[in-house]
């Protein structure tokens, strides 16, 4: 059965390029509810620790390194099937392959810097949710 919850993240770029406002509006327009939210930026272990699964690959100090550059907005969003509409409404992890309106389409300027990040699976969407929020801080 599909969770009702997905993570997120607005990336360094796209909050220093000025976009949080746009697409937290994408993201309600889009019928998520916004379940915990924060504006912090990572320190490069925490960036290593939180994309640990893609320790093997060759981008994987670039995009340490570029996630722990600059703030970044963090979010829990609460939604029926949230992972996968999600998914569809930010768009393919390449922005140029990312389909007109979605979020990365808007407000993405390369494969890395990307504008969003979203959960591939609800086992991902609990983990990372737990990385940056406890109990008290989920509504
Ligand atoms: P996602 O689930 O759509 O975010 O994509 P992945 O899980 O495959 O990759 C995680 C993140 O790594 C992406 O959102 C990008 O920020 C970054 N990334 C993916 N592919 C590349 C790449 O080929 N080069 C670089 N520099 N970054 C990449």
């Amino acid at each position: 059965m599909a969770g009702n919850i997905t993570f997120t993240m607005i990336k360094p770029k796209a909050v220093e390029n000025g976009h949080i406002g746009n697409i937290l509006a994408k993201v309600i327009e889009g019928g998520f509810k916004i379940k915990a939210m924060k504006y912090l930026r990572l320190t490069k272990e925490q960036a290593m620790e939180f994309y640990a699964v893609h320790k093997e690959r060759p981008f994987y100090d670039e995009l340490t390194d570029f996630m722990s550059s600059g703030p970044i907005v963090a979010a829990i969003l609460e939604k029926e099937n949230a992972v996968e509409d999600y998914r569809k409404l930010i768009g393919a992890t390449n922005p140029a392959e990312a389909a007109e309106g979605t979020i990365r389409k808007l407000y993405a300027t390369d494969i890395q810097a990307n504008a969003v990040h979203g959960s591939d699976s609800d086992e991902n969407a609990q983990i990372e949710s737990n990385f940056f929020f406890s109990k008290l801080e989920r509504f």
